[in-house]
């Protein structure tokens, strides 16, 4: 089969053909129907420095995946041929005290497909069945491949309720712009967004963001004081993986608001956690991946009533235009970016 590869510790991906994968007793094999690119294959192609320290090449990459079951391990049940699924794509250990308890996001031994296992950018992928997502919902397949990342939108914004509160968005990157379509949906007002990239300022406001601020050329702390009259966000959504944007963010939030992390940082940093934090009594959560598996009943749920995830896919690529469509995200010229299956 046909597959997109990290080969060589260095920038740029590799076109391979390799044996076609066979499934484990507790696996299945999908025929790769759509991919979508995240941002930490974008990492992996630019070979950053904290991917260097992860990744063991040669690896097939991707992980956002829809795809149709075409062989099944005996012990599988639940599944049949032909089922169309999308992936959970955290594989957990199932033995750790974190996986004893169900907290199955923070398993301590979590392989993450496409990074410690070889991905979906490929014909086929092989997965553990406890991963699969049965799809039943009339929903195109470009749109069942971005339900993972959508997950960890869902949780960065439903850590808790969000109706009839102010929140602000920090990174209209493709998850920031997912943020905005469910704060949009759940009901939140006003929605505050920064961004820093001019596609995605445009983006943001097509996609219902009330205010959008480019903390470059404006004050992004007047700015949201000016309109909450003083009393600042509700809730803050991190979502640039920047550090001034936490900071910015942070000190924007009203006492006893809260705030989502989910921007990873390249490194660490100080943050002035009495002024910030501490007296303001605010609740910080950080997210990893998504609840396994509720968060993929509300994915379905606020699909099914109406939330449209196809407005944040802005283009659509053949798996052999890998290098363009890696380009055209290192430039922040794009929402989430679809892959078509080969041909
Ligand atoms: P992205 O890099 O495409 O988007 C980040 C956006 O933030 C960009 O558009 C960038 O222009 C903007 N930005 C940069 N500096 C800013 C500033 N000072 N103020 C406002 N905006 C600024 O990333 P993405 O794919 O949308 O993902 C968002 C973040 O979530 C990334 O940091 C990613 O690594 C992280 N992530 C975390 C998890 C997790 O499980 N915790 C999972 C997936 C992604």
């Amino acid at each position: 089969m046909k597959a997109i590869a990290k080969t060589k510790p260095q920038k740029g991906l590799e076109i391979i053909e390799k044996k076609e994968p066979l499934p484990g007793d507790d696996e299945v094999i999908l025929k790769v129907k759509r991919a979508s690119i995240c941002g930490s294959d974008l990492h992996i192609y630019k070979w950053d420095k904290w991917i260097q320290n992860r990744l063991k090449i040669p690896r097939v990459i991707g992980h956002e995946v829809c795809g149709e079951i075409v062989e099944l391990g005996k012990r599988v049940k639940n599944y049949k041929k032909g089922d169309i699924v999308s992936v959970e794509t955290h594989f957990v250990c199932m033995e750790c005290p974190a996986c004893k308890k169900g907290n199955y996001r923070v398993c301590y031994n979590t392989k993450i497909l496409g990074v410690d296992v070889d991905g979906a950018f490929a014909n086929y992928v092989k997965v553990p069945a406890f991963n699969l997502w049965k799809n039943k919902l009339d929903i195109s397949e470009e749109v069942l491949s971005v339900k993972e990342p959508f997950g960890n939108a869902v949780d960065t914004l439903l850590t808790e309720d969000i109706s009839g509160k102010s929140v602000l968005i920090t990174g209209a990157g493709p998850l920031g712009l997912m943020g905005i379509l469910i704060a949009s949906h759940c009901g939140a007002y006003p929605i505050f967004v920064s961004e820093v990239k001019e596609y995605r300022i445009n983006k943001a406001k097509e996609l219902g963001a009330h205010y959008v601020i480019n903390p470059k050329r404006e004050n992004l702390y007047e700015f949201i004081m000016d309109i909450t009259e003083g009393e600042g966000v509700e809730v803050l959504c991190e979502m640039s993986g920047n550090e001034e944007a936490l900071r910015e963010g942070l000190k924007c939030v009203a006492p006893y608001g809260r705030a989502s992390l989910l921007g990873l940082f390249e490194k660490d940093f100080e943050i002035d956690f009495n002024e910030l934090i501490i007296l303001k009594n605010i609740r910080i959560y950080g997210i990893t991946g998504r609840e396994m598996f509720s968060t993929w009943y509300k994915i379905d749920k606020l699909l099914e009533s109406g939330l449209d995830l196809k407005r944040v896919i802005t283009h659509t690529f053949k798996m052999e235009d890998i290098e363009k469509a890696m380009e055209l995200m290192e430039k922040g010229e794009c929402g989430k970016i679809s892959l078509l299956p080969w041909e």
